[in-house]
């Protein structure tokens, strides 16, 4: 960045062959080349987005793109991806991977036409929001047919979970790798592209699609996903104590009913749309202020909503059109902002809450009404994306902000530092060992514990029977194979929800064969998806992950009294044991070199 010098290069075969392409590429190249002991924001941090093998192509799901960096969060590898249709473009313009080296001293965007890239000024584009962004660029390159992948103010501010958003709410949102963007004052990548991916084999490519198809037209769960998109787990999994509440101190609460499907449903008319070639178009738009607007995933729902105490359905679906404006990573918005409504009620903060907008309880004269205040809470989000006051420290990252307010651990709701998702880790083992276990920190797309629902089976592993969700040996081997196979699918470029609902994996290495002309088998490719996940994993021990980091908050391990968690804790100290054997790691939890 600091010479505006752009090349290109082949990638490697071997490389591809031995990581699949895409982001297990990616995690290759990213692993060499980054010195574990850099500092995110250091000009030798890379900021690669890469698309995979299945991107572009005819096989479903396939609009995907990723985004590594070291995270300024956790201070390990950061991972993100994001559907929409910016991954199909860069695939057409003949790139697969962008690797962005050093620092530039002015904002600039990155502009990618079919084989030529150029760097420009975005000096103009500085302190914008991404819907301004995302339009300016279309007006200034003139064409409507871009596709943007950009920071918005969070990015540029460094807040530590920022976001990189395109097509206005896709969300390559986990590990702040918006604000190495921001650090790399790159505003945004604009891409176009005319060509076409080259396909080994047409034939066994159409043969393969037809068979992915069919699958996920059977499937009655890839149905409900196609009614009511990820909206349904608000009011299907409060049953088993899944959605956070209240900082994750409750497991019921009436107020998930205002918020799930059923009560988006009831405003009015809702038009779904999809990802770049996807059969299932999860996505949907309601109307809000007489605007068509993306409606709220169920990220933002529980994050935003049940773990902040809001029942305002239409506060939520303003704050999603905000918070993908400013560019920040909602799941860690939220966790932040529930951290700082815990501190504020258990008078931890020293500070004036009127000043907030909160508002004095009318029955306790020197309490304040806390949890679930509407205003008070949107200022936090400026506030945090703007770095003032409070959000200042907030914009840190709930493990700092706990460390610089002196405040007491239980109040650290992450793994590895990465606020812990949307997902209760109590209500299965599955999960929990999941978020111990992941090379970026607590994240949930994988997601085992959909093993105890009847998504995610997968014959060829021997997962074909419901996993009991508070199992242990029988989660151990699970979670490895999930991760492994998801590893896998990922570095091909698929969307994982499409993994989910095909309870096979042999047409989707049929595809990835005919598309590349190798041929792998499910041995061979479960095989890169371990090797994928032991070199990220192998990469953090080298920035100075131990096994002690293979947890996550402390009050994860206090049973919640009531509700579908059924008083679980985690066992992790049972769990972790075997999981290190059965991966082959030592006992400090290292995979071999
Ligand atoms: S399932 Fe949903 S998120 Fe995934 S590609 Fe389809 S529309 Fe996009």
């Amino acid at each position: 960045m600091e010479t505006r010098n752009i090349t290109s290069e082949e990638v490697p075969t071997e490389l591809e062959e031995k990581y699949l392409g895409g982001a297990g590429v990616a995690a290759a190249i990213f692993t060499r080349e980054v010195p574990a002991n850099v500092d995110p924001y250091d000009s030798k941090n890379l900021l690669i987005f890469s698309v995979g093998p299945f991107c572009g192509t005819s096989v479903p799901f396939c609009g995907r793109h990723f985004v590594m960096a070291k995270s300024p969060l956790t201070k390990i590898i950061g991972e993100a991806s994001a559907g929409g249709f910016f991954g199909n473009e860069l695939k057409c313009t003949g790139y697969d991977h962008i690797i962005v080296k050093g620092k530039s001293k002015k904002p600039v965007y990155l502009w990618i036409k079919d084989g030529t890239a150029e760097i420009r000024d975005a000096s103009d584009l500085w302190g914008k929001g991404i819907h301004y962004t995302e339009t300016e660029l279309k007006n200034i390159i003139g064409d409507d047919k871009i596709k943007t992948s950009s920071i918005g103010p969070a990015g540029e501010d460094l807040v530590k979970y920022a976001a990189i958003i395109n097509e206005s709410d896709h969300a390559a949102g986990r590990c702040g790798l918006g604000a190495v963007m921001g650090s790399k004052k790159l505003k945004s990548i604009v891409v176009r592209g005319t060509g076409k991916p080259s396909v080994h084999n047409k034939d066994a490519l159409k043969v393969a699609v037809k068979k992915i198809r069919e699958i996920v037209k059977e499937s009655p769960l890839a149905n409900v996903m196609r009614e009511s998109g990820t909206l349904i787990h608000m009011d299907n999994f409060i049953s088993i104590g899944d959605i956070p509440i209240k900082n994750y101190t409750m497991s019921r609460w009436p107020g998930t009913k205002k918020i799930g499907f059923y009560a988006l449903q009831t405003r009015g008319e809702i038009k779904h749309h999809s990802c770049f070639n996807c059969p299932i178009a999860c996505r949907a738009n309601i109307e809000y202020e007489g605007k068509w607007v993306a409606w709220p995933e169920y990220e933002m729902l529980a994050m935003m909503g049940s773990n902040l105490f809001v029942d305002d359905l239409n506060a939520l679906i303003k704050w999603n059109l905000l918070v993908n404006d400013l560019g920040i990573d909602i799941i860690s918005l939220g966790g932040n902002i529930a951290c700082f409504l815990e501190a504020a009620e258990r008078k931890l903060l020293n500070m004036d809450l009127s000043e907030l907008g909160f508002k004095q309880d009318p029955e306790k004269s020197d309490n304040y009404q806390i949890w679930g205040a509407i205003e008070p809470i949107e200022k936090l989000i400026k506030m945090i994306t703007y770095r003032e006051g409070i959000g200042n420290d907030l914009a840190e990252g709930v493990k700092n902000f706990c460390l610089i307010r002196n405040l007491p651990q239980d109040l650290s709701t992450v793994g590895k530092g990465l606020e812990i998702p949307a997902h209760e880790p109590r209500s299965s083992n599955l999960t929990a060992l999941d978020y111990a276990t992941t090379c970026r920190g607590a994240y949930h797309c994988y997601e085992p514990m959909q093993l105890s629902s009847g998504m995610t089976l997968k014959k060829e592993l021997g997962l074909t029977e419901l996993v009991d969700r508070f199992s242990k040996e029988e989660a151990v081997d699970a979670v490895i194979k999930i991760q492994d196979s998801s590893e896998a699918y990922s570095a091909c470029g698929g969307c994982i929800f499409g993994f989910w609902y095909t309870q096979e994996i042999t047409p989707w290495i049929n595809a990835l064969n005919a598309i590349t002309g190798r041929s792998y088998s499910v041995d061979t490719w479960m095989k890169a998806g371990e090797q994928i996940f032991n070199i990220k994993r192998s990469y953090n021990m080298d920035c100075g992950i131990t096994k002690a980091a293979d947890t996550f908050g402390s009050r994860f391990f206090t049973p919640i009294p009531k509700g579908g968690t059924k008083k679980n804790i985690p066992p992790l100290d049972e769990l972790l044991p075997k999981y290190y054997e059965l991966r082959g790691w030592d006992q400090e939890g290292r995979p071999p070199s």
